[in-house]
């Protein structure tokens, strides 16, 4: 048996919040100030999966608890990363993809592979060719030198000696999400809007689950309150964590109203789970 951490290094929904010029909805406590969604797994032996690269990667992996005073050398840094599990290719969820050349120079250049969706992948290389390779002189000393794998659905990849697993999920019009799991105990699940049977059979029961929920309200793409409650009815897993929030939901205020076993996630937020596959 192995246990890993889970780190939320990032909770916020596609354009982070609170949102600015609108001092109104502005919130003074630092759990409502969130970066983009992303998350890193940390294995006993110092592995480092990432779990998306959005726009907010290199806050994330300087400050990965988000408890870096600002000024002295951030010890929790993240230095190392043996894989990014891709969820999909959205801008909140992929377009840090430059910020990891600085961690492929401090690992001496070798590589990093994206495990992906074979059309998620396809997009990502599409807009950033110059992070796969194809050279561009003005990057030629600083490539990410990224590689790929496309994963198949339900199939098990051992990435950094965890074993992982890509179930789909549904974004509503946006379409195809892979969920991850993560050894046989925890699961990661973002962006969804519908779950089919497949999924959910793969994700019931977890120790710990991250699931998304943007707000109260309904919304096209992404499962609100109502929704995301329906499915953690049915997953049941343990203990829950909800991310990906919209600058509506306020931690205190949702805290206070959860059930059981129900968290709203914070940037930094950390918990263990085993892998005993
Ligand atoms: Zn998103
Ligand atoms: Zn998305």
């Amino acid at each position: 048996m192995a246990i890993w951490t889970l780190v939320i290094t990032g909770c916020g929904t596609s354009h982070g919040n609170p949102p600015w010029g609108v001092p109104e909805l502005w919130s003074s406590d630092p759990r409502d100030l969130r970066r983009r969604s992303g998350a890193a797994l940390l294995g006993p032996a110092g592995q480092v999966l990432l779990i998306d690269c959005g726009p907010d990667l290199m806050q994330q992996l300087r400050d990965p608890f988000a408890n870096w005073d600002g000024v002295g050398y951030p010890e929790q840094c993240i230095c190392r990363c043996d894989g990014v599990l891709l969820t999909h290719a959205h801008a909140d969820h992929s377009h840090g993809l430059n910020d990891l050349r600085h961690i492929n120079r401090l690992m001496g250049g070798g590589g990093i592979t994206l495990y992906g969706s074979a059309e998620h992948l396809d997009e990502v290389q599409a807009m950033f060719p110059y992070c796969f390779g194809r050279t561009n002189a003005y990057y030629h000393q600083g490539n990410p030198v990224l590689q790929t794998q496309a994963v198949d659905i339900g199939q098990q990849y051992h990435v950094g000696d965890l074993p992982v697993t890509p179930w789909p999920v549904e974004h509503g019009p946006a379409g195809l999400v892979l969920a991850w799991g993560l050894g046989d105990r925890a699961g990661y699940i973002t962006d969804a809007k519908t779950i089919g049977a497949q999924t959910r059979s793969a994700m019931r029961g977890k120790d710990l689950l991250v699931l998304n929920m943007l707000q109260e309200d309904p919304h096209v793409s992404h499962l609100n309150w109502q929704e995301c409650y329906e499915v953690l009815e049915d997953l049941r897993p343990r203990r829950a964590v909800l991310t990906h929030m919209g600058y509506s939901v306020r931690w205190q205020e949702w805290q206070d109203r959860l059930p059981p076993g129900v968290e709203l996630a914070y940037d930094g937020w950390h918990d263990t789970f085993e892998v005993t596959l």
